[in-house]
């Protein structure tokens, strides 16, 4: 008895001490994944999911590596194609709606987002005519022509400009309903012309669900954020739900759907990244993927780093869609993330199956 209860024990410390030393990787910054090769060793890597145990304790790893670590269990480390997922059952009216999202509309806000100059909001980028500034008024003009109401969210102050999310809500009296959030960022980490892939292809993609949407009548509000900052601690998604604190809305959001790298992949994989509580309504995206789309989803956890965390760490459903990060974007935070290496029908297949989300769920 005396030894079982040892052993039990004893495998309880094991397994904690393996827990605190493994750590969630929350960048794939290069430098910093050299850097942090140098005190670890991988123990979990699919897709966007890496895990290191770390060779010394945390306390003598240096500060700027350190806060790209999250502690993680080994259990919550998941990154893997839902094929046990079935097909969810068939809707015309959604497979109608789907089939008005327009590609080449859809590329036009592309170019129109990368071609702006340098939309990066840390740093050099402070001038009024900025890529990031000119961006802003763009996607503004386009939220606002769909005949949302459009607002400009300004949460940050720079030298000679302002930081602001571009937010459209559905026309209407939409006060006490349920409400849908879809998010894209706009800027990025600063490449005159370039953040085709990281991130004008998603908030594009919002964009252009706001342009389908718009046609749509749906039960629930409609929330599009074309969101600011992401590249800087994700600055301006958590302004936003700082805002929904204020404006009371957040209490009644059903879920958020966020799209951050949606146009560059050679395999068909998109991961629908979440964490372990919503594991069950990652699923049913899936399952619409199978339907809809010619997507092969994977499930992935821990979220980390986009446009979906804030949400999540509220306590509402969000999933994070993006290419498969297996086979890496080679430009991902490069001046080479140009349009020419984008591919435009997979990200066709992932606005397929975000829209065909918010449709099942109006
Ligand atoms: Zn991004």
């Amino acid at each position: 008895m005396i030894k079982i209860l040892f052993l039990a024990l004893f495998s309880l410390n094991l397994a904690s001490f393996c827990q605190e030393n493994y750590y969630l990787l929350i960048s794939r910054d290069e430098a910093f994944i050299s850097q942090i090769s140098e005190f670890s060793d991988i123990v979990y890597d699919s897709g966007r999911t890496r895990a290191v145990k770390l060779k010394k304790p945390l306390s003598d790893i240096p500060s700027d590596i350190k806060v790209f670590l999250k502690p993680v269990k080994i259990g919550e480390l998941y990154n893997a194609p839902a094929d046990h997922i079935s097909k969810k059952a068939f809707n015309k009216e959604i497979s109608d709606l789907i089939s008005t999202i327009n590609l080449s509309t859809y590329k036009s806000y592309v170019e129109n987002i990368t071609y702006s100059g340098k939309r990066n909001t840390g740093g050099l980028d402070l001038s009024s005519d900025s890529g990031n500034r000119k961006t802003a008024d763009f996607i503004w003009e386009k939220f606002s022509s769909f005949g949302y109401k459009t607002e400009k969210h300004c949460y940050k102050d720079r030298k000679a400009d302002k930081e602001c999310n571009i937010i459209a809500r559905t026309k209407g009296n939409f006060e006490n309903k349920r409400k849908i959030v879809i998010v894209g960022h706009f800027d990025s980490v600063g490449y005159q012309d370039a953040g085709a892939d990281d991130n004008a292809s998603g908030a594009a993609g919002v964009l252009e669900l706001a342009r389908v949407f718009s046609q749509y009548k749906t039960e629930r509000e409609l929330i599009f954020a074309a969101v600011n900052g992401e590249e800087n601690s994700i600055a301006g998604t958590y302004a936003l739900i700082n805002r929904f604190k204020e404006t009371g809305d957040l209490g009644k959001i059903d879920f958020a759907v966020n799209m951050d790298m949606i146009a560059w992949n050679k395999d068909g994989i998109i991961e629908i990244e979440t964490n372990k509580e919503f594991k069950a309504k990652a699923e049913e995206v899936a399952s619409l993927a199978k339907t809809y789309t010619s997507l092969k989803p994977y499930i992935a956890m821990p979220a980390w780093g986009s446009d979906h965390v804030p949400f999540l760490e509220q306590g509402i459903f969000s999933y994070l869609s993006i290419e498969h990060w297996q086979d890496h974007n080679p430009c991902y935070h490069k001046s080479c993330d140009k349009i020419d290496s984008l591919n435009w029908n997979y990200a066709l297949e992932i606005l397929k199956l975000n829209a065909a989300v918010i449709a099942e769920n109006k």
